[in-house]
């Protein structure tokens, strides 16, 4: 069991995982599949203290330098849900479980709004993880709706197992090459169905399917961990940043504005201080 989990990969995930790393605590960092979007694309970044007029980059490459002077390891990995093990706290991410006393929310805030019925049938023809749910769809007909070319593994790994796979990309130039694999445009508007999935609506249509497999890098954090207070898109902190369940921090954009990375950074740290002092109790 790990002293501290951090979920997110944006400087408020560096920032905590450098911090626990120089704390000298056990930490699991997950970081999801990609390199964090919200720095690499920024142009020119003018106001990180100490790295005047810096692309997102370049930053980012600053970044990556600093965690590898100090040895931090990375867990590439999206987490899909965090569960109260009275005391103690489950990860779950891809078909691993993963244990930790303490739990710190860096996942940035949520840009990409559920589907309409996402969260009714979740579990019911609802999932998140191909390698976690592919099993049950064995000769079924599926959709999969990615919002990344880094889930493109998982895809083909359903198509080995499904009869006929709907592929649902957000981006251009999808590379999914299975023969059962068939492309689609369009977002879908709604998932709907009885006590179970049975269909994915979009606009100027429908298909009929047995499941979905929603493949994204970032959930909102009430989806992720049952019970923790959120208000208006962002998770409840104090100024120690501990939310409203013992032992589960948040850190930076997911706790509020303004979304700015010094805030983040310096936020990871506090959540750091905040787990270790919660720890030592
Ligand atoms: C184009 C652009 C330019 C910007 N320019 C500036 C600027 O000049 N100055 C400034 O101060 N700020 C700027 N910002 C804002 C800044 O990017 C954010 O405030 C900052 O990135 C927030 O950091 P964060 O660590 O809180 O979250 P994020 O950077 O959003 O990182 C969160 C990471 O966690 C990952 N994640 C989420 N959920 C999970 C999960 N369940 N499992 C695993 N990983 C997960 C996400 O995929 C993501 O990589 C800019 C933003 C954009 C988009």
């Amino acid at each position: 069991m790990y002293d501290i989990a951090i979920i997110g990969g944006g400087p408020a995930g560096y920032s905590a995982a450098i911090n626990a790393k120089i704390l000298n605590r056990s930490y699991i960092w997950f970081t999801g599949k990609t390199p964090p979007k919200k720095v690499i694309k920024a142009e020119l970044i003018r106001n990180y203290l100490g790295l005047s007029d810096i692309s997102g980059e370049n930053l980012f490459s600053a970044f990556e330098s600093h965690i590898a002077a100090l040895g931090v390891e990375k867990t590439p990995e999206v987490v899909t849900g965090v569960y109260d093990l009275d005391g103690k706290y489950a990860l779950l991410a891809g078909k691993n479980e993963y244990e930790a006393r303490t739990v710190i929310l860096c996942t940035g805030v949520e840009t990409a709004r559920p589907i309409d019925g996402e969260d009714e049938f979740l579990g019911r023809g609802v999932s998140y993880c191909a390698t976690c749910d592919g099993n049950f769809y064995r000769g079924k007909d599926i959709a999969v709706l990615c919002y990344d070319k880094a889930f493109e593994h998982e895809i083909e790994y359903l198509c080995t197992l499904a009869h006929t796979v709907h592929v649902i990309p957000t981006y251009k130039d999808c590379g999914v090459k299975a023969a059962n694999a068939h492309m689609h445009e369009g977002y879908p508007v709604k998932f709907t169905g009885g006590m179970r999935l049975e269909k994915v609506l979009f606009k100027n249509g429908e298909l009929a399917v047995d499941g979905v497999f929603v493949l994204r890098n970032s959930f909102s954090p009430a989806k992720l961990v049952h019970g923790l207070k959120t208000e208006g898109g962002h998770i409840v902190v104090n100024r120690a940043l501990a939310t409203n369940l013992d032992g589960v921090f948040a850190a930076g954009d997911c706790a509020g504005r303004p979304y700015q990375y010094a805030k983040s950074a310096g936020e990871g740290n506090i959540a750091v201080h905040s787990a270790v002092e919660y720890l030592s109790k």
